[in-house]
């Protein structure tokens, strides 16, 4: 058995009932699934195609595109036709939108309630449309644009405005027998958002979409999110989730599954073991560690990695991988299964642990 056989999980998920978004299950009874949008205008069909292809191929399992203005409503059938993966249509403003996005074959709709003035009329015919089509949908509660009349109660957006807002137009659609819908209830700061899922968690068993919005740039859009999510999914909290970060989309693809294999709610595929390297390294652990990821990052099964600095803990570790380095003096120490195969020297490791993964996934009909 490579990588980690029997991974320790946090705990139990939290009951919620089970919606799909298209092929993709979103709930307790189905893995927590990651999202992404595309940032091309959604008009641009070839571009916005190629995007979801890469996110695709990142792994992504379900993508979001932006329905800003009539004529994207207009292309969302080729896109949700042409995409590999099920595509939720973004709506704000339009509901007549919601109804072209539910006709295109849109595996699901995100409506935001706070940027629907008249929304409230118009729950019957939504919850009809999207029933009759068997599309899901997502209340997109954002404290950016949280209803004005919650924001004059409530003063800001508190966990509780933002619990209100979620909760009030969950009911709406469930007194039209509607419940194929997720909920988000997001918030840039990762505390006031962990405090709203936990108590919007608390009211109902919807499936749960996790973000913190408007994270930040790629470090610390990726720090608060995995904060904030590491917290709510460690209690259950989470059936579906997004990365926002303001960088490209397929890097809040790979955050996200990051996240969830680090979390033991994905199966890990390629895990670096590499130490901080100190005063004792005998190699470059910086430069090792970075050419063996690169070198290995197509890895497509679970196999742990360690590159070791030096003796200390260099062996150890190697030996509790699958395949490992412990350097000293120039050279590494190779390690297979716990077993040294040779040593060989510093400018021949990263070639060696390599030929060393392939041979595994050979032996082993891998990938
Ligand atoms: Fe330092 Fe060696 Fe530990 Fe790396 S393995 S951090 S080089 S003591």
């Amino acid at each position: 058995n490579l990588g980690n056989p029997e991974p320790m999980t946090l705990g139990p998920r939290r009951k919620t009932r089970q919606i799909r978004v298209g092929r993709i299950g979103v709930g307790s009874e189905s893995q927590v699934s990651v999202q992404s949008m595309t940032t091309t205008k959604t008009t641009d069909i070839n571009g916005t195609l190629q995007q979801i292809a890469e996110l695709t191929a990142a792994g992504c399992d379900i993508v979001r595109v932006a329905v800003p203005t009539q004529d994207d409503a207009d292309v969302l059938h080729i896109i949700a036709k042409k995409s590999q993966i099920p595509v939720i249509a973004d709506i704000h403003f339009q509901p007549k939108y919601v109804f072209t996005a539910i006709e295109a074959g849109c595996a699901a709709v995100r409506v935001n309630p706070g940027n629907i003035r008249k929304f409230d009329d118009q729950v019957g015919a939504i919850a009809r449309a999207a029933s009759d089509a068997g599309v899901s949908l997502r209340i997109g509660v954002n404290a950016g644009s949280l209803d004005p009349r919650l924001l004059q109660k409530h003063g800001k957006a508190t966990p509780e405005a933002l619990v209100e807002s979620a909760v009030w137009e969950a009911s709406l659609f469930e007194e039209h027998d509607f419940h194929d819908f997720k909920i988000s209830v997001k918030h840039h700061d990762p505390v006031v958002m962990v405090k709203t899922y936990r108590q919007l968690a608390e009211r109902g068993n919807w499936p749960l979409h996790l973000g913190v919005t408007e994270a930040g740039p790629a470090f610390q859009g990726t720090i608060k999110s995995a904060a904030a999510f590491g917290i709510l999914l460690a209690e259950g909290i989470g059936d579906t989730i997004r990365v926002s970060l303001s960088a490209p989309p397929v890097e809040e693809v790979k955050v996200g599954l990051q996240l969830l294999q680090s979390l033991g709610l994905r199966e890990k595929k390629l895990e670096i073991v590499s130490c901080p390297s100190c005063g004792r390294a005998q190699v470059d652990v910086y430069t090792l560690a970075e050419d063996v990821t690169e070198g290995l990052k197509d890895v497509q099964f679970p196999l742990r990695v360690a590159v070791m600095g030096c003796v200390v803990n260099g062996p150890g570790e190697a030996r509790e991988a699958d395949l490992g380095v412990a350097s000293g003096n120039g050279k590494g120490q190779i390690f297979v299964k716990g077993e040294v195969i040779r040593t060989v020297p510093e400018a021949d490791i990263v070639e060696t642990l390599i030929a060393e993964a392939r041979r595994i996934a050979d032996e082993q009909g891998l990938e």
